[in-house]
């Protein structure tokens, strides 16, 4: 009798070990990093080289999910810290014996770039969508200039165009947009500011109508900070001053001849929407002084036209190859909108 009951004893302490071994004894992933290139993330996924697994992959608009089916039970891995700050926080869930999940929620919009497996590992790269801060010009009690001949302020052709450019942005997927005010109110010059900081704004876009007394004179014209001077202490100044003028000379190359102000489209003032520390361009849309473009700026075509020139230069702006400038106004193989686009360079 004490024989079996110790065989037994042995059987379930064999039994218990067998079990904790099988538990233990496989540790698939061995290493989960995040690192930074090039404005470019790249996760990578290390598996033990006798995992066997089955993943699938869901990007999202602020993270990412993958299952991973294993062909044997597996352990969840304990992994490090991602030092990183685009992540908010992740984990690991187990589904069942042999399946994982792993959850990484992230505090900015992304967007895939590629991934990669090979039998051991699978790496995933993405990109921060570039945040646009459109600053649509004064509101509320401040209505800015008003058209010498038709019967609207500023402020209104500043919040129209903004809510279009907005919605133009949103449309190619690749950018996250923040708007200074998004209807009629009056929000301070620090205040913009402040929001395009507080945003992690990677370009400020502020839009106004120009007035000038000489009412023959009309165009657009896009304005920068001059420049302070090149010491070291103003370095980051001035390579931020080097992009916004950057942007300033693409988006006016974008904009036909007739469309610009005679003398000089880029040009340069001390405006204080333009002291943030991202890149910073205002954009005088048209002159309400002059009774031509007074009632352009009326027109969604015209102001369409407009919209499309800073898309343009955002694309290469974020996109230095232009490759996918196209692809990204237009959408794929979009050749119908082109045409379309290009007929519209006639309402001038
Ligand atoms: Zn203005």
């Amino acid at each position: 009798m004490i024989k079996d009951k110790i065989k037994l004893f042995l059987v379930i302490i064999f039994a218990v070990l067998c079990d904790v071994r099988a538990q233990a004894d496989f540790d698939a992933i061995e290493k989960v990093s995040l690192f930074q290139e090039n404005g470019l993330y790249n996760l990578d996924i290390e598996f033990h080289k006798k995992a066997s697994f089955v993943p699938r992959v869901h990007i999202l608009p602020n993270g990412m999910q993958i299952f991973l089916s294993f062909n044997k039970p597996i352990n969840i891995p304990k992994i490090g810290k991602l030092n990183q700050g685009i992540v908010k926080g992740y984990f690991f869930e187990k589904f069942g014996n042999s399946s994982l999940m792993f959850i990484m929620a992230l505090n900015q919009k992304v967007e895939f770039v590629k991934k990669k497996y090979t039998k051991n590992s699978i790496k995933i790269v993405f990109r921060k969508k570039p945040t646009i801060i459109i600053d649509a010009g004064h509101g509320g009690k401040d209505p800015g200039t008003r058209s010498s001949y038709e019967n609207y302020p500023e402020k209104t052709i500043a919040l129209i165009t903004a809510v279009e450019l907005r919605n133009a942005l949103l449309k190619t997927n690749h950018y996250n947009v923040v708007l200074t005010r998004d209807k009629d109110v009056f929000v301070s010059l620090d205040d913009r500011i402040e929001r395009a900081k507080s945003e992690n704004g990677d370009i400020l876009i502020s839009l106004h109508t120009d007035y000038n007394k000489d009412k023959n004179l009309r165009g657009i014209s896009v304005y920068t900070l001059p420049p302070i001077g090149f010491s070291e202490s103003d370095r980051e100044f001035n390579e931020t001053l080097r992009k916004s003028k950057q942007f300033s000379k693409s988006l006016v190359g974008y904009i036909p001849n007739l469309c610009k102000i005679k003398h000089q489209a880029c040009r340069s003032s001390e405006l204080k929407i333009l002291k943030t520390n991202i890149p910073s361009v205002l954009v005088e849309l048209g002159c309400i002084s002059n009774k031509k473009d007074s009632k352009l700026l009326l027109s969604k075509l015209f102001r369409e036209k407009v919209i499309y020139a800073i898309l343009y230069a955002l694309d290469e702006f974020f996109d230095k190859e232009g490759k996918n400038s196209e692809r990204r106004v237009f959408g794929k193989g979009n050749n119908e909108r082109r045409r379309h686009f290009q007929k519209k360079q006639s309402v001038f």
